[in-house]
């Protein structure tokens, strides 16, 4: 998930490293480290904390004279920032070195099986776990061990890896993560990256998935990991090193937006169990027993979170039969809240620093509650002080309008009701049903994200009015919540997000031709009832953008616009319906010419109450 940088040739590989992952830091990371090797064994610097501090406790070795190294920024998945987790990592016997982006799924029961043949772990990281296989496999031909090791490993990884005996070779290794390599005059470069690399060579290699590279001084072999050989395409990169950072597109947060189909596959790996139709969340650190006893539910949260915990709300009622509360933490941390037995309390805060929701944490645990957490941030505050809780594994998100963490809050959610429904309502085959969908969402995502230059050009013809509705019901009524709360971050459009019914209780007064609908009419049991509420919208003189299902050419006869997307069980249409309306909002604000990664007066976590 986050940075790799390596190096081999005839350079002093320190500096290039150094400044490889000062490139890379856009991408937000909490821990630095590099490893250098020297033929008789390596120096390894590593801590938590930025790069300059790094390059401070690296200013007194002598780093001259070695050529080849691997570099690494972290951003944690499996244990809080530290000195010992951050990377490299190395074998019991110092032998191997190791810098891997990703997450091993199996590392626990790999851990575990290793402890017992007498291995010593110094940290809780999941990576650490690859830089012992390498170890145990390696004799002498480090393209070997890497290639057994990655039999052994479920999961995804990007990995640079370097022998304390062999200066002359490097080797790097994908499945999920992307890696890059350059080639330059006589040397080579690896890199998460290429934005890493740029400024030493414009000749490049974009490693496939499942394929593997051994670099070696001035010449390289690809091959799969199963050691087919590959011939691998050299491209020329003509991207400045801004537009690389942000993956060729324009900001942080259309990138985040396109990231979908991957994080929500994050947050889904490891834990969806599609034949027995359930979910495991081992990180709750709660026994079945506690599971099943559970009587009520409390979701706390702010902004985007509070709008994920919402749709909480609504799949956990419906299908696990459990009443379920949801809170803003700032009303809740000083409103003295009813916490009674058997009840479980969520914390949901993309960044697990969010002051309000953090100050009602420590609110409830005060009041004996057993606090649990959905943040995307290891080692965060959140993630310390609760009780257990899940991570969202949806790498940094950068654009201070959440986008992917909310898609990952809303999968995380949907496995959570998985799992507290299938001991309630919900039978195997309805929890199969459930599963099977959720596994078929991030392509699902994928498709919808094609049709971003038709959501343009709606963007387009809407760009200039200054005020829009969102309507939505049931699963969707949060939906226009956050639609709404989109638009208004990012251009400053003035936007309300409603339950479509309620329109007719107030807000219908506003509609005019100049006031815009945004509706989300899904085919599902109150279709019908969103359809009179268009009408009703229609019939004030206002346009209606609606967001609906695919085959609905119905809706067409009511409707100026529509985006379709593909059809899903009820409780994951959110998963869906969201995407357009990211989009909506991104080039909205693009055409007004609005700062959209940073937009005025907010800040990506507010820790300030
Ligand atoms: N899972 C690894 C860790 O927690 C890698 C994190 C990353 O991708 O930076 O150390």
């Amino acid at each position: 998930m986050c940075g790799i940088v390596g190096y081999i040739g005839k350079r002093d590989a320190y500096p290039i490293l150094i400044e490889g992952l000062s490139a890379l830091e856009y991408r937000g990371y909490d821990s630095a480290g590099i490893a250098l090797v020297h033929g008789k064994g390596f120096s390894i610097f590593k801590d938590k904390g930025k790069v300059d501090h790094l390059k401070e406790i690296t200013k007194k070795i002598s780093a001259g004279g070695c050529g080849t190294g691997i570099a690494h920024t972290r951003w944690a998945t499996h244990g809080a920032p530290s000195q010992m987790n951050a990377h490299p990592h190395l074998d019991q016997s110092s032998k191997i070195a190791v810098v891997h982006n990703g997450i091993i799924e199996n590392f626990s029961l790999l851990k575990q099986k290793m402890i017992k043949d007498g291995v010593k772990f110094c940290s809780e990281t999941d990576s650490e776990v690859l830089a012992q296989l390498i170890g145990k496999y390696y004799n002498g031909d480090l393209a070997s061990a890497v290639r057994r090791a990655l039999q052994d490993i479920e999961g995804t990884f990007g990995i640079a890896v370097v022998a304390a005996d062999n200066p002359g070779v490097l080797i790097g290794a994908r499945r999920g993560s992307p890696l890059v390599v350059g080639v330059g005059e006589d040397e080579l470069f690896l890199a998460s990256d290429a934005s890493a690399i740029v400024r030493h060579t414009k000749k490049v290699i974009y490693l496939k998935d499942n394929n593997m590279i051994e670099l070696m001084q001035g010449t390289f072999n690809t091959t799969t990991i199963d050691n087919k050989k590959v011939n691998p395409e050299i491209q020329n990169i003509d991207w400045d090193a801004d537009s690389l950072a942000k993956g060729g597109f324009n900001h942080f947060m259309l990138k985040e937006i396109f990231e979908q189909p991957e994080t929500i596959q994050n947050a889904i790996r490891g834990r969806l169990l599609v034949d027995e139709g359930a979910a495991r969340l081992d990180g709750l650190n709660l026994v079945l027993q506690e599971l099943r006893s559970i009587q009520r539910l409390i979701f706390v949260a702010c902004g985007t979170s509070w709008h994920a915990a919402l749709v909480g709300k609504y799949m956990i009622e419906d299908m696990a039969g459990i009443p379920v509360e949801v809170e803003y933490a700032s009303e809740f941390r000083y409103r003295n809240p009813i916490i009674g037995p058997n009840t479980l309390v969520f914390v949901i805060s993309q960044s697990g620093e969010t002051a309000d929701t953090l100050a009602a944490l420590r609110e409830a645990a005060h009041k004996g509650a057993t606090v649990l957490g959905i943040c995307n941030v290891v080692g965060s505050s959140i993630a310390r002080e609760t009780h257990g809780g899940v991570y969202l594994h949806a790498g940094p998100e950068i654009g201070v309008a959440s986008t992917k963490a909310f898609t990952s809050q809303l999968t995380v959610l949907s496995l959570l009701t998985l799992l507290l429904g299938r001991m309630r309502r919900i039978s195997h085959s309805d929890g199969v049903t459930v599963a099977r969908a959720l596994e078929a969402i991030p392509k699902q995502v994928q498709k919808i994200l094609k049709q971003n230059n038709h959501i343009e050009e709606i963007a387009k013809t809407y760009a200039k009015h200054n005020n829009f509705l969102y309507l939505g019901r049931s699963y969707n009524f949060p939906v226009a919540l956050e639609g709404a709360l989109k638009l208004k971050e990012i251009s400053y459009v003035h936007a309300e997000g409603y339950p479509a019914a309620e329109m007719k209780h107030g807000p219908i007064a506003l509609i005019d031709k100049d006031m815009p609908s945004v509706v989300l009419a899904i085919k599902d049991s109150i279709y019908d009832k969103v359809i009179s509420n268009i009408q009703e919208v229609n019939a004030r003189g206002g346009s209606v953008i609606a967001i609906a299902n695919e085959g609905d050419k119905e809706i067409e006869k009511y409707v100026k616009h529509v985006v379709y997307i593909p059809k899903t069980i009820p409780m994951l249409s959110p998963l869906l319906s969201v995407i357009p309306l990211q989009l909506l909002a991104y080039h909205i604000a693009a055409i007004r010419g609005c700062e959209i990664d940073q937009p005025r007066n907010l800040a990506k976590s507010v820790t300030v109450e």
